[in-house]
């Protein structure tokens, strides 16, 4: 969508190669970002905890917007656990570190620091508006983003409603994911109760520029933070398709996550034992 990539050297040379590759590449600019949501089966759901509000962060409390920009809070779906809140805060970010077989590349080295530079920039971003916090341990992260290259996945839905014969094929940029679970809190020493949690994985391909991978991470934060859908407007950072001039985390995306955080949710209040 008039979103265009840098080719790095190695894609640059595999195009000459591999026409098979070449084929791949031509379709990474048709880029896409990708949610998914785990469901549980209908019977799990009825022991769910049922969805109250938790208290807003301060953070947002605080937050006003003088120019009444609105938002996009229509936009925003609901899951099985109906919004995607977080309710212990600073929530817990692990950015996947340069692995050992990335540093034994220099190529590969720099674009993985590259990737991590770009990614905690974009968590400071949000940090401002929700506490956030880097761990360097993934075990301990609430949100986990790593690099991983994203499988390209069919995409067998037309808009005319007719068969195509080939589905088309669509690499995807980014894809963000959460999974339910039960956490255990240590505060009291006999039964201690069970909260009903959630998880977040990103994946942020490395193969862009800087300023593309930052804007990639804002974007993905932001439902990893609860935006779960997408604005209709260039200007904010939860846009639903990627563009030449990123926008920054704008007054409608922080009036949309502020209406999402004074939504009920059964995330985060405790299972009945
Ligand atoms: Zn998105």
């Amino acid at each position: 969508m008039g979103f265009k990539r840098k080719k790095t050297m190695w894609f640059q040379r595999s195009l000459l190669n591999n026409m098979a590759i070449a084929f791949v590449i031509s379709l990474v600019f048709l880029t896409t970002t990708q949610l998914v949501s785990s469901v549980p089966p209908p019977t799990a759901l009825r022991q769910l905890p049922t969805a109250q509000v938790h208290p807003l962060p301060p953070s947002l409390s605080q937050w006003h917007d003088p120019q009444q920009s609105g938002d996009y809070f229509d936009q925003v779906q609901t899951v099985a656990v109906n919004y995607l809140i977080w309710s212990t805060f600073p929530v817990a970010v692990y950015v996947e570190p340069p692995t050992l077989v990335e540093q034994a590349v220099p190529f590969m080295a720099n674009r993985a620091k590259t990737w991590v530079t770009a990614i905690e920039k974009a968590v400071q971003e949000w940090n401002f508006y929700l506490p956030l916090k880097i761990v360097e341990q993934a075990k301990d992260a609430d949100i986990q983003i790593r690099r991983s290259a994203l499988p390209l996945r069919f995409n067998r839905s037309n808009q005319d409603g007719e068969n195509r014969k080939l589905p088309i094929l669509r690499a995807r940029s980014a894809e963000t994911r959460f999974e339910l679970y039960v956490k255990k809190t240590t505060v009291a020493a006999f039964d201690p109760p069970s909260i009903l949690s959630h998880r977040v994985a990103v994946s942020i391909r490395p193969d862009q520029a800087a300023e593309y991978l930052q804007a990639a991470a804002r974007h993905e934060i932001g439902h990893a933070l609860g935006i779960w859908g997408h604005s209709a407007q260039q200007t904010d950072a939860l846009y639903f398709s990627q563009v030449r001039n990123p926008a920054k985390i704008s007054a409608r995306d922080i009036n949309t996550l502020k209406r999402v955080y004074q939504q009920p949710t059964r995330l985060g209040w405790n299972l009945a034992s």
